[in-house]
């Protein structure tokens, strides 16, 4: 009980933290540490109040941030699902800030003096990196999926290979969006083969398109046969194809061992309407982007839901932008390009240099790991890329220990854990990171 009487005054615990947070903040902080100290003393779980001006500034630090914060990716996976996908662009962010935080011409037309679409900022765009006739950009490709299937398919039948009806995570199943466009879903073929001629006899009267869908998660091996979404052009039933990721540019011209089918060489190859995400590959912020023909996909512009699905204006900014970088060649400024061009011996030059630092650090012991790092966001499965990364281990630290702390630092780490080392790998670090990590694990000493 006299421990109770002990407790400061409130007006001396506000004066002491007056001026370093918002006055309402102080208030708040000062009130629910008392309250948790006051009841933890009745419970006898409290022995002295040491900590009590630590614990205010604790509760101020938790009341004062974000739930939605900047993460340092140390995973090694570029198109990271859980933390955000695509990084954009300094250019972009910019542009972004700039957009947000004035008045625009987002539905004005500046040289009619009069009402525009916020599309038009991007049509000539689309249709100069891609050739496409027809272009629609809505908010995420889960959306332009349903609003392809529902346009021109409600009511009829759509033909998918019985490989390609996968789950793209977060409940979204291409067999599951096919009932809910209203479209009839005609499987063919079987789940490791299937070919040309399984369409041909799934064709009747009432199909009205084949589909194509990009397998983005996971890759099939073995006795396996599949058909190319040109090849089904030849069919004369309009070809739909869910690209899934969706690259503007041949990924082997920049040096990337891999080939994921880009939106202009679709087009070219005569498919009659593609789809993909702006926040994979593209290394855009989050959208759906529609190429095609100009009559189709006018109709999936008209459709109603598409007003429902409408890009954002801060997303078009930042697409818009991106567009631009690939436009002038400027890859290199795409962060998702740019750490999937690294090369093992640039890499290895930035493990090294972070090993360094790190070995002063008393408490860690650190190594030099050669691994694999992936790109993630259901795209190109099936590449790894040579990595290199500092491995580290404390001296009096569990590994699982080690993890929390780091995933509770500001800003937060977040790693990979393999044989008995927490592998911080280079390739999705940015400089700022990298000095932001030196910081973290030196605080760690204390
Ligand atoms: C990722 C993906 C989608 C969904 O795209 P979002 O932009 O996440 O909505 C649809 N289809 C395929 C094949 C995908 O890989």
């Amino acid at each position: 009980m006299s421990l109770l009487r002990q407790i400061p005054q409130v007006s001396k615990l506000l004066e002491v933290f007056r001026g370093s947070y918002p006055e309402e903040v102080v208030k708040r902080g000062v009130r629910d540490t008392l309250e948790k100290v006051r009841r933890e003393i009745k419970e006898g779980k409290r022995e002295s109040l040491d900590d009590l001006q630590e614990l205010i500034e604790k509760r101020l630090r938790e009341l004062s941030s974000t739930s939605l914060k900047r993460v340092i990716n140390a995973t090694g996976v570029i198109i990271n699902t859980n933390l955000g996908r695509s990084v954009l662009a300094e250019e972009v962010g910019e542009f972004i800030r700039e957009v947000a935080t004035h008045y625009s011409n987002l539905e004005y037309d500046l040289s009619e003096g009069a009402r525009g679409s916020r599309l038009s900022h991007l049509e000539e765009l689309l249709r100069e990196l891609t050739g496409a006739e027809g272009v629609h950009v809505v908010n995420n490709n889960a959306g332009a999926v349903y609003l392809v299937l529902n346009t021109l398919a409600c009511g009829k039948e759509v033909v998918v290979s019985r490989g390609e009806l996968v789950e793209i995570g977060g409940s979204f199943r291409i067999p599951d969006i096919m009932v809910a466009s209203g479209a009839k879903l005609v499987e063919v073929g079987t789940t490791n083969r299937t070919r040309l001629s399984d369409y041909q006899r799934a064709i009747s009267q009432d199909t009205a398109l084949l589909m194509k869908v990009h397998r983005s998660n996971f890759y099939m091996e073995g006795f396996v046969e599949e058909v190319r979404a040109e090849d089904l052009v030849g069919l004369g039933i309009p070809v739909y194809y869910d690209l899934g990721s969706g690259s503007l540019v041949n990924m082997e011209r920049l040096g990337i061992k891999s080939h994921e089918p880009s939106f202009g060489e679709c087009l070219k190859k005569g498919i009659h309407i593609v789809s993909g995400s702006g926040d994979k590959l593209l290394g855009g912020p989050q959208a759906g982007i529609i190429l095609g023909e100009k009559e189709a996909v006018q109709k999936i512009r008209k459709n109603p839901m598409s007003r429902a699905l409408r890009i954002d204006k801060l997303t078009l900014a930042g697409l818009e932008m991106t567009l631009r970088l690939y436009l002038r060649g400027e890859y290199e400024k795409i962060p998702t390009l740019r750490m999937l061009m690294q090369k093992p011996k640039e890499l290895k030059r930035k493990a090294r240099w972070l090993m360094g630092k790190l070995r002063s650090v008393g408490s860690l012991e650190v190594f030099l790991v050669r691994d694999f790092s992936h790109c993630g966001g259901g795209a190109m499965p099936e590449l790894s890329l040579e990595t290199y990364c500092v491995g580290v281990r404390h001296k009096s630290l569990s590994l699982s220990e080690l993890d929390a702390k780091l995933r509770k630092s500001e800003p937060p780490i977040v790693a990979r854990i393999k044989n008995d080392l927490i592998l911080i790998d280079v390739r999705t670090l940015t400089e700022e990171d990298l000095k932001d990590i030196l910081d973290i694990f030196s605080r760690l000493e204390v």
